[in-house]
């Protein structure tokens, strides 16, 4: 016999749930003066207070809201050093001229399993303070063989959403070689990687990997058994977005510059659109049109793409908030594409909502309604995460 032991968390003023058969039948199905079940790890029941089933505990949520644990389905923790002096310049106005990337690959790859280890866990307890139940991350400062496959095999110890990046740019190994790196990130680096990873990235970009280029890597990492996902149509309009819809890759992640035959694809296929607005935020780029996206019938998700070059923010709070008041989001929409959104980047049904069945993964916010986490942007509005049921902060 097993015995687990049910929680309640009672008056619950808004719950988001996430799923429109419930509550006032929008995509958010918001139940007023709440009650969430939970035992063990999943979510038993969801409903009014006044209807709860008697449980072994309770905890009185006095009127605050209740969200789904925030879906972070892009970032890139696996990284060492900072680049203060690159950010501060480019928003002095002034010329910079290091290595960008570069400059993380080379003190990536000079860190110690157990350096890198631990700033993946720092960054990850910031953002579970801020409401993180789930993260993706990625490789891609590593750029050899083994640095990629030490760098997957560390994010490997904190999720299981990890992302091969060997293609996030030539490395400068093969400065004068790009046809020689697509070979290594195809051949050898792949056979090493795939056994830590269930997905595979490309930086399909001018500057970086082409379409030709992106299709044959994306191509060889399925035929490994792993999935793709693209960073697409950040910096210009080019073939990413299209490329990904193609191969139905779970998530084009970035666009930023869509054309209408973009958004046509995206509104036709399976991939989501994954608007990282801690990028533009942070190279004050042009933001993307969420509502030309959602207007063409593509799922959206938001997430931090936090890395030390261009976004370097966990938080997914901060995400919604400038999704909302710059990329012209509702409140409800960035709300949902920061949950359940991000869980659909990541083919995902058990996490992302309150519903009966899912990881018990709640945000209790220290506001009565979930809008405030776009109405009072900068405020640490988490009160309490529950991740697969324990409450951890
Ligand atoms: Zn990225």
């Amino acid at each position: 016999m097993t015995t687990t032991t049910t929680t309640a968390l009672t008056h619950i003023a808004n719950l988001v749930t996430n799923d429109p058969s419930l509550g006032d039948g929008t995509p958010l199905g918001l139940i007023r003066d709440a009650a969430v079940v939970i035992d063990g790890d999943r979510v038993v029941w969801t409903g009014e207070s006044s209807r709860a089933p008697a449980t072994d505990n309770a905890v009185d949520a006095g009127g605050r809201a209740v969200v789904p644990g925030f879906v972070d389905s892009h970032s890139h923790l696996v990284f060492a050093g900072d680049r203060t002096a690159e950010f501060n310049a480019r928003m002095s106005g002034r010329p910079y001229s290091a290595g960008g990337i570069r400059t993380t690959v080379a003190a990536t790859r000079a860190a110690s399993d157990d350096e890198l280890s631990a700033n993946v866990a720092r960054y990850l307890g910031e953002a579970l303070r801020q409401g993180t139940t789930t993260f993706e991350t990625k490789s891609g400062y590593g750029l050899t063989v083994e640095d990629e496959a030490r760098a997957l095999r560390i994010a490997a110890r904190h999720t299981d959403e990890v992302t091969f990046l060997g293609a996030h740019i030539v490395s400068p190994d093969y400065a004068d070689d790009p046809a020689g790196y697509v070979d290594l990130v195809t051949g050898p680096m792949l056979d090493a990687c795939a056994p830590h990873a269930r997905w595979i990235d490309v930086f399909c970009e001018r500057g970086a990997f082409d379409e030709d280029q992106a299709r044959t890597i994306l191509t060889a990492g399925l035929a490994k058994g792993l999935h793709p996902r693209v960073h697409a149509n950040q910096l210009g309009h080019g073939p990413g977005v299209r490329l990904a819809v193609e191969l139905d890759a779970a998530s084009a992640d970035h666009c930023t510059h869509l054309d209408d035959a973009d958004l046509d694809a995206l509104g036709q296929g399976s991939t989501v659109a994954t608007l990282l607005p801690g990028a533009e935020f942070s190279t004050r780029a042009a933001w993307p049109d969420a509502r030309r996206i959602l207007g063409a019938g593509a799922t959206v998700a938001l997430s931090t793409d936090c890395n030390p070059g261009s976004s370097f923010t966990s938080s997914m709070p901060f995400c919604v908030a400038l999704a909302v008041r710059d990329m012209g989001m509702t409140p409800d929409e960035a709300i949902w594409s920061a949950t359940a959104g991000g869980a659909a980047a990541l083919r995902r049904t058990d996490i992302g909502r309150i519903t009966p069945g899912a990881r018990a993964d709640l945000v209790l916010l220290d506001a009565p309604s979930h809008v405030h986490l776009a109405y009072r942007p900068g405020v640490p509005l988490v009160r309490a995460v529950w991740r697969a049921g324990a409450r951890v902060v």
